[in-house]
Order: C-alpha cells, then structure tokens, then sequence
C-alpha cells in the first residue's frame, strides 16, 4: 500500500498538512493499493504563490532552454515505465499490454514531440506592418480525470512548460501513480522551483484551485456537469478556460463499408479502456437494411472478447476504475434491459472474476436517438447500434446529440469518408479506422468542451498574442 501524502510545492515534497484521504483499489483484485492525500485552501495558495514567483524568470527563458527541460522530464519518465505501467493498470483497470503502449509511452513519446515542435510554435509571425509575438498566460491551474492520468497530464503541462507557463497540477485522486512519477522526474530534471506544482485531492482542493486569484488560466479535463461548474467560477474570474469533456461519438458505417472492418474497428473503439474512454465511438450507425447482417458480426465479435485480470496476457477487457463507477454503468444497463431494446450480446455476469469492478461487455440494437442511452455518456462497456435511412439522416442522427468530441467514418471510397467526416460536428473524426495522431488537434464541439490539446494547437492554448506594430516607412522625396 502506497501512502501518497506529500505535495510537490515549490520543488520539495511537503508532507499533507490534512489527514482526511481517497483510497484508491486494485481494480481487479479490490485490493487496497493506495491513499491519496486531500490538499487543502492553503496548500493551493501555497502552490499558486510558488508558480507565480517562477513565472517571470520561466517565461523569460528561452524556448530552446525549456525544451531542454521538458526532455530532460521525459527522461525521468522513461526511466518509471515499469512502476508507471503496473501502478496505472492496477488503478484504471486496462490490460498491461495496452496500459505500456497508449497510456505510458504514447505520453512520454507527446512530451518529446512538444519539446521537438515549441520553437516553431512560438516563433515570431510578420503580419504586414506588425509583429505578432507569443506570450505566456501566466500561472495555470490544472485538472485531470483518472482514465488515461499521464497522457491528459502531458496534455496540459508538456504544452503549458512549452509556451513558458507555470503550472499547480491537481491530479484524480483515483490515479496517483502518474502523477507521482511526474513529480519525481521534475525533481530530478532540475526544473526551477515553483515552475510545476502538485497538490493532490479531491474537488475540494480543485475547486480551491479554481477560485484561487493567483491562477490566469484553468485548463480542466472531466466530466461535463464538472466542466460547466468550473467554467461557471471561472467566467466570474474572466480567467481563461479550457474545457476536454465527455462525449458520446458517433461512427457511421456507410452503405459500401467493409463490414468486418467496422464492426473490429467499433468493438476495439467502444471497449478500449472498458469504455473508459471520452472518444470512444459508443454509437455505431449503420443503414437500415444491413441492420441483421451487423448483429449477427457484432455477436461473434463481442463472444470473442477475453474479460479479465488486466495483467493476463489474454485479457483485452479489464475492470472498470471503482465499485462506484461500476454500479453507475450497472444501472445505465439495467435501464436499457428494461426499455427492452435489442440486447445484441451480454457475456454472462457469471463467467466474470468473482472479484474486482468488472461489467461485462454489451451491446444494445435499435435504440432511438432520443433515449438516455443513445445522449448520455455511459463510460463503461456498453455499444448502442441506430440504424438510418439515408446519409443525410446519418449526418443527423451522428450530430444528434450536445455532445461533439470525436466521430468515425467508412466507406468503400476514402473520398467519400472524407465528404461525410467534414459533416460531422465533432473534434476528431477518422475515416476508415486511421490511427491517432498525437500532434492534431484534439478536443470538442458543444458540450465536449473547448480549447484543443496536441501538437502546436496545444501549445497555443496557453499564450496570449501580442502585435507589436512597427513604424511604417514613408517614401523619401
Ligand atoms: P470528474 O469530472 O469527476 O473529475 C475530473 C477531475 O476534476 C478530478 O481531478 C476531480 O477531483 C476534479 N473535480 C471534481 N469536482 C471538481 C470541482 N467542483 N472543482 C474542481 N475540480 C473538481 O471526471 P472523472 O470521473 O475523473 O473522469 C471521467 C470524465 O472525464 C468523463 O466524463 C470523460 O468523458 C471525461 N474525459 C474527457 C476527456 C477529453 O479529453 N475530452 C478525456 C478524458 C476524460
């Protein structure tokens, strides 16, 4: 059992001055693995009052110098793979293979790409008779979920430290160990002190972190109903406000698609993570009259599907990150049984571990758009399939929702993927199962947020722009 009770302020590990603490679970095993102590007004204050003390110094220095530092972070990250990979697996429930590859080394592979891509981001633009030049926002409050903890805290801080921020991290108190890895590297990156700051906690110490005069912008990732809240308290600051929330994405087989291509690509979206994922394709379109053949691949695709213990080499379904979070996607299901859509395929409860958070993979047939559980972010295992009659009902019934984070397309023509992706109103769409891509940009339409994370857009969140406007030459007689 890990006791997280100390706050990296400052440059130094401060012991928590608050024993009131989250006990986080070995999801598979319901294990007690940690506690993760509650940061509390004055350790904020403490930490904000650190960062804006670094920030004129850090700001000042130059873009190559802070590049060297965010390499030399993700050295010290390289050097925790191992602890990173068994500690985030045990917390959030994913399988050891995937946890290594999307939620380790993928964000330490984004911190070099940050530091490899600042120079250009933050150069100089001549713009007529002007200049416009990039500044630093200041000091940055900084808030992050527990599904993919190191890479939404790459997101932000990576970026941040590019664009010559300084920042108070308040991680998920559900998943320390990234964090706690994160702090440890800073310290031996020899990164100035107060420059990162981390306060673990709960909302209480997120809210303070919020509320806190000292912090010019809040950068959050988290749940919708959090996000308008934060938002709220922010737009009564006019701090500046980032917002990656949740999301119930959309993907939109078209009528000449490879069927065994979507429904792998849907299965391995949707299921990813256990559906703890905010860009996950949760809804799969497909025309109406392909509707049966679908089922039938769907059902041999969801039986195949190995649940269990995330660090046996056969599992691609873990559990899910709490016995709370599990009850949550429980009654979101017990719902859609009562409505009585079509249940396309259940594993049976009964051939789950008898321990640990796990819900078993399903997915629900014929569900209309208007019902919870084809508007609402489930964040669990749970597929809905809506079928369509044409592309133009596609097109509305993918855009149906608030929400607007990401999108999928296929198509038998890549061209014509394109055409439909460009109509979908969502931060990231993928046409035929094209893969990630850590330097785009990636965030939300409507109640998925705004702002965006990634690549130069990421790094642009955090400046101001000024245009600095020269004098201009008058021709000489
Ligand atoms: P959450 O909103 O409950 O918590 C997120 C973070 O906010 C945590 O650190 C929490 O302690 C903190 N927090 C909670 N209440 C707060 C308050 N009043 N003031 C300040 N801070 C507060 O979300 P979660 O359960 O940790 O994560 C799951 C959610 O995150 C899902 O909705 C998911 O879609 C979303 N998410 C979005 C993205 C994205 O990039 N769009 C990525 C991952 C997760």
């Amino acid at each position: 059992m890990i006791a997280h009770n100390k706050h990296f302020i400052d440059g130094a590990w401060r012991p928590a001055l608050d024993t009131t603490h989250t006990v986080v679970h070995d999801s598979a095993t319901e294990e007690l693995i940690a506690t993760v102590s509650h940061g509390t007004a004055s350790e904020i204050d403490a930490a904000v009052k650190a960062a804006r003390a670094a920030f004129p110094s850090w700001s000042a220095t130059s873009v190559v110098q802070r590049a060297v530092f965010i390499q030399a972070i993700a050295d010290g990250l390289e050097a925790r793979v191992e602890s990173m990979v068994t500690g985030i697996a045990a917390e959030v429930g994913m399988p050891l293979k995937l946890t290594r590859r999307i939620q380790v080394e993928a964000p330490i592979s984004a911190w070099r790409a940050t530091a490899a891509i600042a120079a250009d981001a933050l150069a100089d633009t001549p713009l007529r008779h002007s200049v416009i030049t990039k500044e630093a926002v200041g000091v940055v409050g900084a808030i992050t979920p527990w599904n993919y903890p190191l890479h939404q805290i790459t997101g932000k801080l990576a970026a941040a430290l590019a664009a010559g921020c300084c920042v108070v991290l308040k991680p998920s108190e559900l998943a320390p160990t990234a964090a706690q890895a994160l702090g440890e590297a800073i310290a031996e990156a020899g990164l100035p002190n107060g420059v990162v700051n981390i306060v673990l906690g709960d909302k209480n110490a997120g809210e303070a972190l919020v509320r806190h005069p000292g912090v010019d912008l809040v950068s959050f990732t988290g749940s919708t109903a959090v996000g308008k809240h934060i938002a709220s308290i922010a737009g009564q600051a006019l701090k500046r406000v980032s917002l990656e929330l949740g999301g119930k994405s959309a993907g939109i087989a078209l009528a000449d698609a490879d069927q065994a291509a979507v429904v792998k690509n849907a299965i391995a979206s949707c299921f990813l993570n256990s559906g703890q994922t905010c860009s996950a394709i949760t809804r799969l379109l497909v025309p109406q009259e392909q509707y049966d053949d679908y089922r039938a691949q769907l059902q041999t695709a969801v039986e195949a599907l190995q649940v269990g213990d995330p660090r046996d080499g056969k599992t691609r379904i873990g559990p899910l990150v709490s016995a709370e979070h599990k009850q949550r996607v429980q009654s979101f299901i017990a719902e859609a049984v009562n409505q009585g859509y079509d249940v396309i395929k259940a594993h049976a409860d009964t051939a789950l571990p008898n321990r640990g958070f796990y819900v078993a993979p399903i997915v629900f047939g014929r569900v209309p758009l208007e019902a919870r559980l084809a508007q609402e972010e489930v964040f669990g295992p749970v597929l809905t399939v809506q079928t369509y009659a044409d592309e133009d009902e596609a097109i509305a019934i993918a855009n149906g929702t608030a929400y607007g984070l990401a999108g999928a397309v296929w198509s038998g023509s890549p061209e014509h993927g394109e055409r439909i992706a460009r109509r979908m109103r969502a931060g990231q769409v993928d046409v035929n199962g094209a893969p990630f891509n850590a330097v785009a940009p990636f965030g939300g339409f409507g109640a998925s947020g705004f702002g965006r994370e990634g690549g130069t857009f990421g790094i642009e969140e955090f400046i101001e722009l000024r245009a600095i406007q020269l004098p201009v030459r008058t021709a000489t007689k």
